[in-house]
């Protein structure tokens, strides 16, 4: 059956991202509570019809690492798609200071199979893979989302602006002036999941902004400077699978076989970690970053 606005009830705001807003809103026929992305787009008819065709193949991607889909319309010149709804949001919010290594491993396993079932079961490349595309639940459950399925979508949010957060392979930043969908394969994606894994894992970007003088250098580093590494404080297995990641030639990188076979992964599935206790901990702590901050927003000035 297919969604339209009429059966939506909009709720709150979960966040906003370049290209547009997600909301929460409730499916009044059926009850259940999805998250709604609002995509601005100025096209005609035809490219959005385009674009609609090309979301369905989304209804294929079930999986448990995969955020589900339950459809897209337009209205006026807006694409909008509903997804699954995630109630502890996306990971970017949530790892804190970092993320302890058992955990680690199972949000990375999870990354990797929803990235291997997307590749081999779909011929998809996620091509967006970074800590705001990885979302998560109340149940403990991590899933990915906003990979890229459209190619008349891509095609019409053309990045004009990488920002100053970039999760591309050192060969996509060459390549970029090229043709940025030629040089884009698999493995590239394989090098994002190295880059997330890093953040993840130390709670910040591996390329810190403050560190570079301008987006320039930071790129200049990516393409050539040694890839960064995982702290001493993770196990020679954890360091050891991301260097695996992070090779700066594509070739060199494991494919998901191997980074699932490699023994910081292999295994997970039966480890008893408790990712529900480790979400509790988390969104308590994100809300009480989000008191501090509200405080020291009250706080009277000095004058
Ligand atoms: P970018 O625009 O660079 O892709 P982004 O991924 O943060 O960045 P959006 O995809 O528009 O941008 O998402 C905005 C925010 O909405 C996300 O950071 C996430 O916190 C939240 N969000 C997105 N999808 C869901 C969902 N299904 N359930 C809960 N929260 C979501
Ligand atoms: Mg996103």
């Amino acid at each position: 059956f297919a969604i339209n606005m009429n059966q939506l009830q909009l709720e709150d705001e979960l966040g906003r991202g370049a290209y547009g807003t997600v909301k929460r809103v409730l499916h009044k026929p059926t009850n259940v509570l999805m998250a709604m992305k609002e995509i601005r787009l100025e096209l005609d008819q035809t490219k959005l019809n385009a674009i609609i065709m090309e979301l369905d193949i989304l209804h294929r991607a079930v999986h448990p690492s995969i955020v589900e889909f339950y459809g897209a319309f337009f209205i006026e010149s807006c694409v909008y798609y509903c997804m699954e709804y995630m109630d502890a949001g996306s990971l970017d919010k949530l790892y804190g200071v970092g993320v302890p290594e058992p955990v680690l491993s199972r949000i990375v396993a999870c990354m990797a199979r929803g990235l291997k079932f997307l590749k081999d079961e779909l011929q998809i490349i996620h091509r967006d893979v970074k800590p705001t595309n990885v979302l998560v639940n109340k149940r403990g459950e991590i899933k990915l989302c906003d990979f890229g399925v459209s190619g008349q979508l891509e095609k019409s949010l053309a990045k004009t602006n990488i920002g100053c957060q970039s999760y591309m392979a050192p060969e996509r930043i060459k390549g970029e002036s090229q043709n940025a969908l030629s040089t884009y394969t698999v493995s590239s994606d394989v090098w994002s999941l190295g880059l997330a894994t890093l953040e993840i894992a130390v709670g910040q970007y591996p390329y810190p902004p403050e560190t570079y003088q301008n987006v320039f250098a930071q790129l200049t580093a990516i393409v050539h400077g040694d890839p960064p590494e995982l702290p001493d404080s993770y196990s020679h297995t954890a360091k050891d699978w991301v260097n695996r990641c992070l090779v700066k030639r594509p070739e060199g990188r494991a494919s998901y076989a191997q980074l699932l076979e490699h023994p910081f992964l292999r295994g997970d599935q039966t480890r008893p970690t408790d990712m529900r206790g480790w979400v509790v901990r988390a969104l308590s702590w994100r809300e009480e970053q989000r008191q501090l901050q509200e405080h020291s927003g009250d706080a009277p000035r000095p004058s």
